[in-house]
């Protein structure tokens, strides 16, 4: 049971109903000229889903202060409208919701961002120093004096957070923002009151508390830390320990504690990162805390966590008072109830795919989840019951299928889906055998369960006919993809298989070639060189990384079973070869360089720029390499990932659908079964929930 996450807690001034935090995402929806209506109606369906706390995504604390073109300020722009909507909708559903106060510094992504006098936005910084993905913007070294009036931005938006009904404010100072970047030797180069050696370089932070907490007496005020910047050379665990003492006496009500900055090359969110890798750092500060005068400071735990359970355990050893969660919220907006209700079954899993959270973020695009593509939609799609409910019969049940099964189940529809495999999940299935993906099988799972609950029919083994449907309301067909197969002699062999095989049978001992290295190929490579038992890949991880990694919450889960094993012997040399492109193309941007980091660590050979396949024997696959030369690559075994094909029943499929169609039966055809030359599960998902809300 969840017995300490369900119970009520004092956050300063504000009592809260249970002890899960939603962190502070970036959505976009800040700055969407609708009066804050999309705005409100995300936040609404999370505090309606029964979380505790929200904090917004950052609202810049002046222009400067933005991340980018989509960061709202107060103050500008009918921000202050727009925050008020979305404050009322939180509090309507009994939440409270903190802003966070933001400033980039020299994270700021210049291009395209204009001041309030339509002139290029300038960046500015503790010190000059770039970092890579300014595309050359320099920024500017903010003089003492504009330091200090950086400090009253801060303190000002918190006196605009309280004007327009903010329970609290939290201020951004980790994932190396500017608050970060002051406190760093790294990025901060001063000699000067805010710079020179680690007391003056934490000054800055101790200022910026100082005046918040002047600013908002009677508010909540709560600081994002950094636990550890993971970034050679930047602050030590002592110093980030001495911030700590330092704050503790501002009248603080409490710390949430961050890892990692946006440049450092650990990975931190990715799905490769164990479950509770960083709570180690929340711990450590809580010790901190605990051991000094000020024991009503609350110590607020997050990252990668999915599953409330997982915070029960770290709750109960009573070191934090929280755990912030945030990606969970975009897959499931009721996580927070369906958990306290003991339904962990139903709860939709966040796979920590990035790839339409993240992903997106970082272009400017808009937020929004694979698995639950109403994320950040919430308007356009509204969750509210059908008034004519219909008879929907979804065909195939991979991550499109799902999606519009489970949003027309919900919405009170009379859904069939039909799956020709033995089981639901189609590339999700296959993904959960990959070490690190086994939350892909936690959201088929959960459809499964929703699907079940709200009386939902699932055939299994058995493809629909047209005589079956000749009934339907509405068809959406969902059938996916299938392998494509490899044009080479000897592709026939007893040795090659395709990657839906070797990931659903593992591999047997011997060397391997992974033909194509895409992001499939990449992952292939992955479950046939890493360990399935997540405990020995968190000891890994600590140890490739140099970080702490707490065992407490591993195998509290019962549904994270370990990946199917694979037979490879250690030290069997595997190979991945790609003709054209990067390794790990089609990979998100947030994960590629993990997912490939990753196999290049477990000694995976990687042979890019291959002319030609020529040919496979027993023992060897023969290819033309990048310098024209025929070589064999040594390959017990060759397991074919050079891409997705539409069904090979696709064709029936198409006769199928036009029958339907003659016969007046609304269908629509989504995801890989409409085109399979780019599949994409955001966008299968994301096709396949607006086509049932247009049957
Ligand atoms: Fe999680 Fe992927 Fe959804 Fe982002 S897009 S919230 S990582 S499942």
């Amino acid at each position: 049971s969840l017995r300490t996450v369900a119970s009520p807690w004092t956050l300063g001034p504000l009592h809260l109903r249970n002890r899960v935090v939603m962190g502070s995402m970036h959505t976009g929806l800040e700055v969407l000229d609708d009066g804050g209506a999309a705005m409100a109606a995300f936040y609404r369906e999370r505090a309606a889903g029964g979380v505790g706390c929200i904090v917004t995504g950052g609202i810049a604390v002046s222009d400067e202060a933005r991340g980018g073109p989509d960061f709202a300020v107060f103050g500008t722009g009918g921000a202050d409208e727009r925050f008020r909507v979305a404050v009322d909708a939180v509090h309507e559903e009994g939440g409270a919701v903190l802003a966070q106060l933001f400033h980039a510094g020299r994270y700021a992504l210049a291009s395209g961002m204009v001041d309030r006098h339509g002139r290029p936005q300038r960046v500015v910084a503790p010190s000059a120093l770039p970092w890579a993905a300014a595309r050359g913007v320099v920024p500017t070294e903010l003089s003492a004096a504009e330091v200090e009036r950086t400090v009253e931005d801060f303190a000002a938006a918190a006196r605009s957070a309280r004007t327009i009904g903010f329970d609290g404010v939290e201020i951004m100072a980790s994932e190396g923002y500017l608050v970060n970047q002051f406190q760093s030797p790294l990025t901060n180069l001063r000699d000067d009151e805010w710079g020179g050696d680690p007391v003056r370089r934490r000054r800055f932070a101790v200022e910026v508390v100082r005046a918040v907490r002047a600013a908002v007496p009677d508010l909540a005020v709560t600081i994002r830390l950094s636990g550890a910047d993971l970034m050679p050379g930047s602050t030590t665990d002592d110093e980030v320990d001495a911030l700590v003492h330092e704050l503790l006496p501002l009248g603080l009500d409490g710390i949430s504690v961050g890892i990692g900055w946006h440049e450092s090359r650990t990975p931190t969110v990715q799905a490769s990162v164990p479950h509770g890798a960083w709570l180690a750092y929340a711990e450590r500060i809580a010790g901190v805390v605990r051991a000094s005068a000020h024991l009503g400071v609350r110590v607020i735990a997050s990252n990668r966590m999915t599953d409330l359970r997982d915070g029960e355990a770290v709750l109960r050893d009573g070191l934090v008072d929280a755990v912030a969660l945030a990606r969970p919220f975009l897959a499931d907006p009721e996580l927070v109830r369906r958990s306290l209700d003991g339904r962990f079954d139903v709860v939709n899993t966040c796979i920590g795919c990035n790839q339409a959270c993240l992903d997106h973020s970082i272009v400017g695009a808009p937020v929004s989840c694979l698995v639950n593509p109403r994320a950040g939609r919430e308007l356009a799609f509204p969750a509210r019951p059908t008034t004519e409910p219909k008879r929907v019969d979804v065909i195939g049940g991979g991550p499109a299928g799902i999606a519009a099964a489970v949003d027309a189940a919900r919405r009170g529809h009379r859904v069939t889906l039909w799956e020709a495999d033995d089981a639901l999940g189609g590339q999700f299935a296959l993904a959960a055998a990959i070490p690190g993906k086994e939350d892909y099988a936690a959201t088929v799972r959960a459809a499964r369960a929703e699907l079940d609950d709200r009386g939902a029919t699932v055939r299994l083994g058995r493809s629909a006919t047209a005589a079956d449907l000749l009934d339907s309301d509405a068809v959406v067909v969902a059938v996916g993809v299938v392998p494509r197969a490899l044009d080479v002699p000897g592709v026939d062999l007893p040795h090659v298989v395709s990657y839906e095989t070797a990931l659903r049978d593992g591999v047997p001992a011997g060397t391997v070639a992974v033909v194509g290295g895409g992001g499939i190929g990449v992952d292939t490579a992955a479950f046939l060189v890493e360990s399935p038992d997540e405990v020995v890949r968190a000891e890994q991880f600590a140890e490739r990384w140099g970080v702490v990694v707490a065992a407490d919450v591993i195998g509290d889960v019962p549904q994270r079973l370990p990946a199917a094993d694979r037979v490879l012997r250690p030290g069997d040399q595997v190979t991945v070869l790609r003709r054209t492109g990067k390794f790990g193309q089609g990979v998100g941007i947030t994960s590629r360089w993990v997912a490939v980091g990753r196999l290049r660590d477990a000694g995976v050979h990687m042979v890019g720029g291959v002319q030609e396949y020529l040919r496979i024997e027993p023992g060897a696959l023969w290819i033309r390499d990048e310098d024209g030369v025929e070589r064999a690559v040594p390959a017990d075994h060759v397991v074919v990932c050079v891409g997705q094909e539409r069904a090979p029943g696709a064709d029936a499929d198409e006769q199928l659908v036009a029958g339907l169609r003659a016969a007046g039966v609304p269908v629509e055809v989504v995801g890989g079964a409409r085109d399979a030359r780019s599949v994409d599960a955001v966008r299968a998902t994301s096709e396949a929930l607006a086509a049932v809300r247009r049957l």
